[in-house]
């Protein structure tokens, strides 16, 4: 029998800070503002400072980032160059 439904409450849930769905974490990628007011993609998850996520589609990201999801979450503005960087980036993950 194919039935065992974990109860819920265990499972981490994120949020997409483009599109607004929450899912696993694994579904999701982090960026991570580090204390050095840099913003990048903190692919091990761990890394320090403050965390939003995105699903792993670029159209999110564009989203968070036009609609200032991110800038929300960081409670800073996001400059044109950790834009630029993180689309960047984007486009080097390995994501399908
Ligand atoms: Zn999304």
């Amino acid at each position: 029998m194919k039935s065992d439904k974990k109860a819920s409450g265990h499972e981490v849930m994120r949020r997409c800070v483009g599109c607004g769905v929450s899912k696993d974490k694994s579904g999701l990628v982090r960026i991570v503002k580090n204390k050095d007011g840099e913003i990048k993609f903190d692919l091990s998850g761990h890394a320090a400072g403050r965390g939003a996520y995105v699903c792993l589609d670029p159209e999110c990201l564009k989203k968070a980032i036009e609609r200032r999801g991110l800038e929300r979450s960081f409670g800073c503005t996001v400059s044109d160059e950790a834009r630029n960087s993180l689309r960047e980036e984007f486009g080097k993950l390995d994501i399908r």
